[in-house]
């Protein structure tokens, strides 16, 4: 596999950025650490001709406890003990995402933006031709649900799920001036898997805003995956809530890893506020959960298998985010 000549651009601000992908319609990708765009170019996924690099743009590196620059390395997040401490269902996140290596380079944004992922769609030019492709990339039909005009590939980032519980906002730019809203409708659930952002053409993320209530909530993420050393996530569930043994005041819960999109389950949680958090309301709560997810068969693990261990695997991020306390 080699990756196919392509001419980069370095703009060195967000309005640069922008201008550019607005120039170069249809024919451009923002790169930042590349760790997921590269890999996917070297199998003829989707190629462009321009990159739009990231790297130069001030405004979109460095963090604090409100806001992450899009273009922030993972390593920069994990490495700071504060955030960390604040965030303990993004801190088990980060060091869940692919190795120490890939963190050193990956960043916030790509990490949200990650392409969805189907062994269908994971692999050569080569062994995909042999197949004729599917919707996804070059051809016109799907292989792992034929009878519908749709893309099932799935959502396979570690942190949206866990920044999802956080009610993170995220700050988007584009022609028409930037604009912030929930995390949760970067993630077009209305589309048809292929489209599954709501970005328009161009719009840059510039940055992640988490409001100052995220703090010091109990909070944990639990990944299922096939190799611990550095695999994507077969399913991932966070939870993020404040509660003691009397009463629950805040309770989240969000899914990654089994659809095309990370979903956040309000409707399951609420019922539980303002009462006990007991086991049989976590029993009750893990096996809601499992009614509502519908993976596919279109990673390692058999769907059936990951839908039965969201249960398993919320009881588990609630028992620990319990036994670990809120987060300082
Ligand atoms: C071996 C290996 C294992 C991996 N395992 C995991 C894993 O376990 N969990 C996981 O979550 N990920 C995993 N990844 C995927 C990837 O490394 C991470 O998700 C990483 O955080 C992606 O960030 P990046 O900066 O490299 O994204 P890039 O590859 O640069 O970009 C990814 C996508 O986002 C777009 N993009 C990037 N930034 C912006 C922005 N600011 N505005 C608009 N669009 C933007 C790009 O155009 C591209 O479409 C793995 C990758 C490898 C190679
Ligand atoms: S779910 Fe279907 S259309 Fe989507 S990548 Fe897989 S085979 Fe292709």
């Amino acid at each position: 596999m080699h990756l196919d000549p392509f001419e980069l651009h370095r703009p060195t601000s967000v309005e640069e950025a922008v201008r550019l992908a607005r120039e170069l319609a249809g024919r451009c990708d923002y790169l930042a650490g590349g760790t997921d765009l590269l890999p996917n170019y070297k199998m003829h996924l989707n190629l462009r001709p321009h990159l739009i690099a990231l790297g130069d743009v001030r405004e979109l590196r460095g963090h604090s406890l409100d806001r992450v620059g899009a273009a922030e390395p993972l390593a920069d997040l994990e490495a700071d003990p504060e955030f960390r401490a604040a965030y303990p269902g993004v801190a088990d996140a980060l060091g869940e995402v692919a190795t120490p290596l890939v963190r050193a380079s990956g960043t916030l944004g790509g990490n949200l933006l990650v392409e969805t992922r189907c062994f269908f769609f994971n692999q050569s030019y080569f062994w995909r031709s042999s197949l004729g492709f599917c919707l996804k990339a070059d051809g016109d039909k799907c292989h792992v649900v034929p009878q519908k005009e749709r893309c099932y590939a799935t959502f396979s980032g570690d942190l949206a799920p866990a920044f999802l519980t956080l009610d993170a906002e995220v700050e988007v730019a584009g022609p028409s001036g930037r604009r912030r809203r929930p995390l949760s409708e970067l993630y077009d659930a209305a589309g048809d898997g292929i489209r599954r952002l709501s970005l328009a053409p161009g719009e840059l993320v510039v940055a992640l805003h988490l409001p100052r209530a995220a703090r010091g909530q109990r909070g944990r993420y639990k990944k299922l995956r096939v190799r611990p050393s550095f695999d994507f996530p077969e399913l991932g569930v966070a939870v993020a809530g404040r509660w003691d043994e009397r009463s629950v005041d805040r309770l989240s819960l969000a899914v990654g890893g089994v659809e095309t999109y990370p979903r956040r389950f309000d409707e399951l949680t609420s019922p539980l506020l303002g009462a006990p958090l007991t086991t049989d309301r976590v029993d009750e709560l893990a096996e809601a959960v499992l009614r509502k997810v519908r993976p596919v068969h279109n990673t390692f693990l058999l769907p059936d298998y990951r839908r039965r261990m969201v249960a398993v695997y919320v009881r588990r991020a609630l028992a620990e985010a319990r036994e670990g306390g809120a987060a300082g």
